[in-house]
């Protein structure tokens, strides 16, 4: 990381959503503000029901707050209609989801080539990206396998990924290490802790595992839709 202050990449000003109305109305978030800066992996920590789905979808604009803001990169997304904000998600940010969400039919190398064939990129170039990849999270060598001949661990691997094909400033995940066990969903925290500060890359990643909490550099806990503290990193992790 270079010694130039933190860039923000994502600021989140009094977000509220709420679903339904009257008498079904629930507020699924009720006033939440943060600051993401580049090269910081920050989990948004929280019970099932506590609202993390509903903010990481507020941030990455497939869903849209009921009132407050949302700032990426410098601009607030409010405004932004679904093809701009159809073109900020292809470009600059990645997702990484619970399930992996790779295409079953597609290699793992032609389900990386895809964001980017999405983006625009020339074939010879989403060629080498797509291996640089594969090979930057440590499944290169299983570029041609298809996801069911893969691992949890591996298929999640090759999803990180086609989250970072694009050179993403941010990537948000849900849930990461949801359907891994202990071991594996270490190697994939250490993995996006790595990413973060080597490609200086913001990652914020909702999670209920308590092992995120020793990978990550900032602990958001919400409850019942509030921020309700911010923790530091307490564990050094070797
Ligand atoms: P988490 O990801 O922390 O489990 P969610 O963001 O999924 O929490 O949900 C927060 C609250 O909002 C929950 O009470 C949930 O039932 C409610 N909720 C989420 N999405 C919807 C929706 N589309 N319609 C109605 N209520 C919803
Ligand atoms: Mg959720």
């Amino acid at each position: 990381m270079s010694d130039a202050p933190a860039e923000t990449i994502v600021r989140a000003e009094n977000i509220e959503r709420v679903y339904g109305s009257g008498e079904n109305k629930v507020y699924a978030l009720r006033g939440v503000s943060f600051d993401v800066p580049s090269g910081m992996f920050v989990a948004l920590k929280g019970r099932s029901g506590s609202g993390k789905t509903t903010l990481i979808n507020c941030i990455g604009g497939l869903d849209k707050p009921t009132s407050g803001r949302v700032i990426l990169f410098g601009h607030p997304i409010n405004d932004y209609s679904e093809a701009q904000m159809t073109e900020l998600r292809r470009h600059k940010i990645g997702f990484v989801f619970q399930s992996f969400s790779l295409v079953p039919t597609f290699t793992a190398f032609e389900n990386v080539e895809l964001s980017l064939r999405l983006a625009g990129a020339p074939a010879k170039e989403r060629s080498r990206r797509a291996q640089e990849c594969l090979d930057l999270v440590g499944v290169g060598k299983w570029a041609r396998h298809m996801p069911f001949e893969l691992s949890g661990g591996q298929q999640q691997r090759v999803a990180i990924a086609r989250a970072l094909a694009n050179s993403p400033r941010l990537i948000l995940a849900d849930e990461p290490t949801g359907e891994l066990d202990s071991h594996t969903a270490r190697q994939v925290l250490g993995l996006l802790r790595d990413l973060a500060h080597q490609q200086d890359v913001a990652i914020l990643m909702a999670t209920h595992d308590p092992l995120s909490l020793e990978y990550a550099d900032q602990v958001f806990e919400l409850k019942d839709g509030k921020l309700d503290a911010v923790h530091a990193r307490q564990h050094v992790v070797h």
